[in-house]
C-alpha cells in the first residue's frame, strides 16, 4: 500500500517542473528506500553522481552514510527510507534557495506523510532549516531532539561535511548513537548492533 502511494507519488514528481532546478538537473532524485521504514534520512539535495544515477546518497558522503549507517546495525533498504529536500540537483551543488525549498517542499511532505517513519535524522543545516526552522542552526540543534508532528527528529551533520573535516566524525556518532537508543525504545528493543 506505501509502495503504491511511494510509486505514484513518485510518477508525479518525475514530472515535475515547480522549479528552475529541473532545468539543470539531469535526472529528479526521488528517493529511496523502505517504505514501511520507522527511520527516515533526509538530505540537502542530489549531487553530481546522485543525478546521473537517480538515487539518493551514493557518491563519498553517502558511501560515508552507508558506513554510519552499519555501524548503527541499520542498513539503508531494510531500516531507513532516504530522501531529500529538494529533488533536483541544484548547479553547482550550491544551497538551494529558499524558494527552492519551499517549491519542493509538499513532494516531501507528502513522503514523510506516507511513509510514517517514528524517527527521522536530518543530514546538515539546509535540512534542518529546510524541514524545521529556516532560522536553526545546526552547530547548536545537532545532537538534541526535536518533535516535529509527532515525529523524533535528530539533526545531525551531513556526511559531506565529515569528510572535509573530521574532527565533526565524533559529535556526529554521538547523535547516532541516540537514534540508536531510541531506536530500540520506539521500534525494536532488540535492535542489534555492535557498536552501540
Ligand atoms: S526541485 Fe522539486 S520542485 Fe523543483 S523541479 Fe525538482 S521536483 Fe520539482
Amino acid at each position: 500500500m506505501k509502495e503504491r502511494e511511494l510509486e505514484s507519488l513518485r510518477a508525479q514528481v518525475d514530472t515535475c517542473q515547480r522549479c528552475k532546478l529541473r532545468e539543470g538537473c539531469q535526472r529528479v532524485v526521488f528517493g529511496e528506500g523502505n517504505p514501511e521504514a520507522s527511520l527516515m534520512l533526509i538530505g540537502e539535495g542530489p549531487g553530481a553522481e546522485e543525478d546521473k544515477l537517480g538515487r539518493p546518497f551514493v557518491g563519498r558522503a553517502g558511501q560515508l552514510l552507508d558506513k554510519i549507517l552499519e555501524a548503527c546495525g541499520f542498513e539503508r533498504f531494510t531500516h531507513t527510507y532516504i530522501g531529500n529536500i529538494v529533488k533536483c540537483r541544484p548547479p553547482q551543488n550550491r544551497i538551494p534557495t529558499d524558494e527552492e525549498r519551499l517549491t519542493c517542499r509538499p513532494y516531501l511532505h507528502r513522503q514523510i506523510g506516507i511513509i510514517e517513519p517514528k524517527i527521522i535524522v536530518l543530514l546538515g543545516a539546509t535540512a534542518l532549516q529546510g524541514l524545521i526552522d529556516p532560522q536553526a542552526k545546526i552547530t547548536k540543534a545537532r545532537g538534541n531532539w526535536l518533535m516535529w508532528q509527532g515525529i523524533w527528529v535528530m539533526p545531525t551533520y551531513h556526511p559531506a561535511a565529515l569528510l572535509r573535516n573530521p574532527q565533526l566524525k565524533r559529535p556526529t556518532w554521538e547523535d547516532f548513537k541516540k537514534v540508536v537508543a531510541k531506536y530500540r525504545e520506539l521500534v525494536d528493543p532488540n535492535h542489534y548492533s555492535a557498536n552501540c
